[in-house]
């Protein structure tokens, strides 16, 4: 496929906010793929060169790529600065200057496999006078494409690829491709759960559909995605709903899945980037199991061995850090609590009923003698009053709460479930439970916030089913001055023109700026209630959900994607244990 037709479908998709339509168009790209380039062409739609989780960098900033532009186009970068100023998009600059330039005849048009590869090597270019040859060769690139084609090549490398789908999305279009509607989806998704490189699954898919997948397997390196809990508001509902259960301490701090093969270990955060950089600690632990193939999961926490005592989360999220890593390691050690086992070996253990996959867990840890791993504790109830005793245990000890799981469950990749359930100190009042909640957009404000810029943010919840965010809350409390700078400063590297295409908005609710579904935000409010202006669980010509008295609890959760913000069904269910 020629780069050009892919950037005509990348324009077609940038135009269309039904999410039905862009399904029907990815489905037809996918269809004219062929097998050899499905993968790249589900990199590139997403913005990227590599898989989610595989992690590199161009390290061009907008200050480099108007030098860039100007190269390619022969023009003076005060020039394309200025019409920068007037268009707000790079990607738009280059479209306009190779317009002007009209059509480049020596050059016959360059296919997807060709544009990739060049930007793969811009990417890669490292060392001394990296930028300057990063300059020249992307220049190159830009300057040999047709205005549309140049437009979506700038865009890449600057991360601004605003195209408005996720990946669930792809797997929906896999789907109509070869049957015109969406029932493959749910055959699709757990070869994706347990491997979660879409490109992968788009290629196995596309050359010999759902046998292709049948290869698909676990193997260390390629994250699995991760499983979420139902919650419940108390000990007695949890006996009733799953019975005999085991309770483990609900540990506040990140998660880790952590894969190991010889002697190459890699971390994955619940977002599933690859975080092994930053934790040299649990990369040393890890290298020493006595195993020489394992994934395994747990909670990282910043833990005080002298006190013997966990530290707020405050504390250990600033392990989550790319710079100064060694300075933190030592002043914020981290002990990994684990609690699930994946795959040993070579054999995937995913299937096999939670108390036997933890057998197998304990029998490696115990034998690990590590100051970085430890086991999660964990007992068996049979009866609501001891579960509830252990839950004010583990409050009395400063922890969250606890997750219940259900004895003979798999683990459930790639999706929330009764298999897990979390019961948490707020869970007790329903009302005052945090809720993670996607920035849709901010307003400008008034008085004093005016001078800021921002003065308010209008957050979502996501609706699972249909793969949209809906608003659930207009916030102006709970952030210092200086977190009102900070979130606007994030919210503006995230601009975008007009509403994003999974953003669902009543029309008076429309704020100043919009950003694109990245930031989750948690907050807090008194009660969930019902508004005609909110489209949070909206259906038909009811009210949807709204906050009462929201404020913000704690500025971002860079470990959270959009899709683990909480979401409708929850809402739905909160609002029904008030
Ligand atoms: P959620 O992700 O909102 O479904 O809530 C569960 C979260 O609790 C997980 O993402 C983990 O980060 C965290 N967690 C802490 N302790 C445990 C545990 N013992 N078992 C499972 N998850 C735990």
């Amino acid at each position: 496929m020629y780069f050009s037709e892919l950037a005509s479908f990348f324009q077609k998709l940038e135009t269309t906010d039904s999410r039905n339509a862009m399904t029907e168009i990815l489905a037809d790209l996918f269809s004219q793929a062929s097998a050899a380039e499905i993968d790249k062409i589900c990199y590139l739609c997403l913005g990227r060169l590599v898989p989610q989780y595989e992690s590199y960098e161009f390290n061009l900033a907008e200050k480099l790529m108007f030098e860039v532009l100007a190269k390619a186009y022969g023009k003076d970068k005060e020039a394309v600065k200025t019409l920068y100023g007037r268009l707000g998009d790079l990607g738009g600059v280059a479209q306009a200057l190779a317009s002007e330039k009209g059509e480049v005849k020596s050059i016959k048009d360059s296919t997807v496999e060709e544009v990739f590869t060049k930007l793969w090597e811009v990417a890669g270019v490292e060392g001394e006078g990296s930028v300057e040859k990063k300059i020249n060769l992307l220049a190159e690139l830009i300057a040999s494409l047709a205005p549309i084609s140049a437009k979506y090549a700038v865009r890449i490398p600057l991360k601004k690829l605003r195209l408005g789908f996720s990946d669930m999305t792809i797997l929906d279009s896999l789907s109509f491709m070869k049957k015109k509607d969406k029932s493959l989806r749910k055959k699709i998704e757990p070869f994706y759960n347990i491997s979660a490189d879409i490109g992968k699954i788009a290629r196995a898919f596309k050359e010999k559909d759902l046998e292709g997948l049948e290869s698909i397997r676990i193997v260390p390196g390629t994250p699995i995605r991760t499983a979420s809990a139902e919650r419940l508001p108390n000990a007695e509902a949890i006996i009733a709903k799953i019975g005999k259960c085991a309770a483990e301490p609900k540990y506040d701090g990140f998660r880790v899945q952590i894969h190991k093969k010889d002697q190459e270990v890699h971390i994955f955060s619940r977002n599933l980037e690859e975080m092994s950089a930053s934790f040299p600690e649990i990369s040393a632990a890890t290298k020493k199991i006595s195993v020489s193939s394992i994934i395994f999961e747990g909670e990282a926490i910043g833990f005080n061995s002298e006190t013997q005592e966990f530290l707020p989360f405050q504390e250990t999220v600033q392990r989550k850090r790319k710079y100064g890593i060694t300075e933190m390691a030592k002043k914020i050690p981290l002990k990994v609590f684990v609690f699930d086992l994946f795959f040993r070996e070579g054999q995937k253990l995913i299937d096999q009923p939670y108390h036997q996959r933890r057998q197998q867990l304990e029998e490696i840890f115990r034998k690990s003698q590590s100051d970085v791993f430890a086991i999660a504790e964990k007992k068996i109830f049979e009866q609501a009053c001891d579960l509830e005793a252990f839950f004010q245990e583990k409050i009395s000890q400063g922890l969250e709460g606890v997750v219940v799981k259900k004895l003979d469950a798999p683990y459930e990749a790639g999706s929330r479930g009764f298999s897990w359930i979390k019961y948490k100190r707020e869970e007790k009042g329903a009302l005052d439970d945090t809720l993670d909640c996607l920035i849709m957009g901010y307003y400008y404000g008034r008085g004093k916030r005016a001078g800021f810029g921002i003065g308010a943010l209008l957050v979502a919840v996501y609706n699972a089913a249909e793969d949209v965010f809906e608003s659930i809350a207009k916030i102006g409390t709970g952030l210092t001055d200086e977190q009102w700078m900070e979130i606007k400063k994030e919210c503006d590297a995230l601009k975008v023109e007009g509403k994003p295409a999974r953003y669902k908005v009543h029309k008076d609710l429309n704020p100043q700026v919009w950003v694109l579904p990245k930031l989750v935000t948690v907050v807090r409010a008194d009660e969930i209630t019902k508004s005609p202006l909110h489209t949070a669980g909206k259906i038909g010509a009811e009210a949807g959900y709204a906050l009462r008295f929201p404020r913000v609890m704690e500025l971002l959760r860079h470990d959270k994607k959009p899709e683990d913000a909480t979401t409708v069904k929850e809402i739905t269910e909160l609002y029904g244990m008030q």
